[in-house]
């Protein structure tokens, strides 16, 4: 059986198993970074004028859609 690797700091782990959403990363940290580098990316690619608000909306509506869709704050 293969650990999945987290792709934020390259850590294989034991996912949990108590159901629900595969995990993907080792750690909330891990994940937490993760979300606050997309949002920093993307926020950096709007304030330059290279991304549109609207891609951004539509990237928004396509997960809120998705059952998989939770991005908490934070
Ligand atoms: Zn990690």
């Amino acid at each position: 059986m293969t650990r999945p690797t987290c792709p934020w700091c390259g850590t294989s782990f034991m996912p949990r198993s108590d159901g629900g959403k595969p995990q993907r990363f080792c750690s909330p940290p891990c994940r937490k970074k993760y979300h606050a580098g997309c949002r920093a990316w993307a926020e950096d690619r709007v304030n330059r004028g290279l991304l549109p608000i609207s891609a951004l909306k539509r990237a928004l509506a396509q997960r809120t859609r998705s059952p998989e869709g939770d991005l908490s704050e934070g």
